[in-house]
């Protein structure tokens, strides 16, 4: 891969926006993606390995649990930093903002959130620093837009809890050291479990072939009979919005995240286009390429705009799940655009690893899919509009 000259745009000048200390983080971050990520990445995602070696760097940015309080082990950052430290993280590889938001929203988030003080002091710190990768079980082979289906049950065994089922599409499965499974009772309430690697009857097969979040490990979560300690039951909240208060929390980042990928996508295809030559003048100088980065540079800046609102209001505590759902559906799709713009922009050097895009591109269709299908955050949106769940 060529060296990493990315120029992030900023066209309506939204640094003015940001405090000295978000930019301070987020230029943190980009440096560290630069100088760790970006030589590296092509070839662990032709490989379909993540690069464990960037576990120790994404700790010391912020990347594991950004916004969990410091006494964790968190960095106690507030929103709009999390979402700078996700979109710079995306800027390098959608796969690697996998793990971090996974780490982060999916894992930390439900043990701070509704998990009692001995949970949050036995895993946070570790997860903090990465000593512990986790991951987050909700999706089935049979249920995925609609999770509350879910099969995978416990049964209350007097000391112990018995838990069968099967999870698929698992970031993080095939290394993780514990994983936060959301299965019912035997009332059919879902309730969160922490499920620690070597417990008896605990599998977790690494899912192969995939041609999209090469470097991010994905595999299944298999429960056969695994005798969870009662202790490892996360208390304070049970039910299908437990685990869609995570998801709001990881989608929120996501929406940042994508403006990372699309941002890199742009700065790139705009390089390209003042140095290739064709017909005697840069092709950046036609008519026809100057369309695509004119309206690649306005979604990217209407999706900074969309987004750094959604991060006030997610400071004050005032962010719904739906507005969440709008900015990640919003800003997903315009990433993907961008990148398959961008793509044709290079030509036939857009399909090769020399160039970040491709990649990007190929990422994208499984940032577009997971947390949410494209199709279901309309949905919700929809819902949220007319007060009718038309998904149901
Ligand atoms: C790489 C990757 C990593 C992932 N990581 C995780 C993870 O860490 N943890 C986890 O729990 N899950 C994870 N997922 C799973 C992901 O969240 C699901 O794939 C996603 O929710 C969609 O579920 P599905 O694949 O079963 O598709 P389905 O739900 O079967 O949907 C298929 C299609 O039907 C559409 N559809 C479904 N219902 C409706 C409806 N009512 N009306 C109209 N259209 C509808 C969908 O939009 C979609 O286009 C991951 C997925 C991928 C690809």
């Amino acid at each position: 891969m060529r060296p990493d000259l990315f120029q992030a745009p900023d066209y309506y000048l939204l640094d003015d926006l940001l405090t000295d200390e978000h930019k301070l983080i987020r230029d943190t971050a980009r440096a560290w993606v630069k100088r760790e990520v970006s030589p590296i990445i092509e070839d662990f995602a032709q490989r379909a390995e993540f690069p464990k070696q960037l576990i120790p760097g994404l700790a010391e940015i912020g990347g594991f649990g950004p916004y969990i309080p410091t006494e964790y082990g968190g960095a106690g950052l507030d929103q709009i930093s999390y979402g700078l430290i996700m979109q710079e993280i995306e800027r390098g590889d959608s796969g690697i903002r996998s793990t971090s938001s996974v780490q982060s929203s999916l894992v930390m988030y439900p043990i701070w959130k509704y998990g009692n003080e001995e949970q949050r002091n036995k895993y946070l710190p570790k997860l903090a620093t990465g000593e512990y990768i986790g991951c987050f079980g909700l999706t089935e082979p049979d249920h995925g837009s609609n999770p509350g289906g879910m099969l995978t049950n416990f049964k209350d065994m007097g000391d112990h809890y018995l838990l069968n089922g099967a999870k698929m599409w698992i970031s993080n499965a095939p290394f993780a050291d514990i994983a936060v499974v959301w299965a019912k009772n035997e009332e059919g309430r879902i309730h969160g479990l922490i499920v620690e690697r070597g417990m008896e009857g605990f599998t977790t097969p690494e899912t192969h072939n995939k041609w999209s979040l090469r470097a991010s490990a994905t595999g299944e979560l298999i429960f056969d009979n695994v005798k969870v300690p009662k202790e490892n039951l996360l208390p304070n909240k049970s039910g299908l919005g437990a685990p869609l208060g995570c998801l709001d929390s990881a989608r929120y980042g996501i929406a940042w995240g994508a403006i990372g990928a699309a941002m890199d996508c742009y700065d790139t295809a705009l390089r390209y286009s003042k140095e290739r030559i064709q017909f005697d003048k840069p092709i950046g100088a036609t008519q026809l390429q100057q369309k695509k980065l004119a309206e690649m540079i306005t979604e990217i800046t209407k999706a900074q705009l969309l987004t750094w609102r959604l991060g006030v209001l997610r400071n004050e505590g005032r962010a719904t799940s739906a507005q969440i759902s709008m900015a990640k559906r919003n800003n997903v799709a315009m990433a993907l655009d961008i990148a398959r713009d961008a793509r044709q922009m290079l030509g036939g050097m857009g399909i090769t690893g020399e160039y970040s895009i491709m990649r990007h591109m190929m990422n994208l269709e499984s940032v577009v899919t997971y947390e949410g299908t494209h199709d279901i955050h309309l949905l919700i949106t929809g819902m949220d509009v007319t007060g009718f769940a038309a998904f149901k």
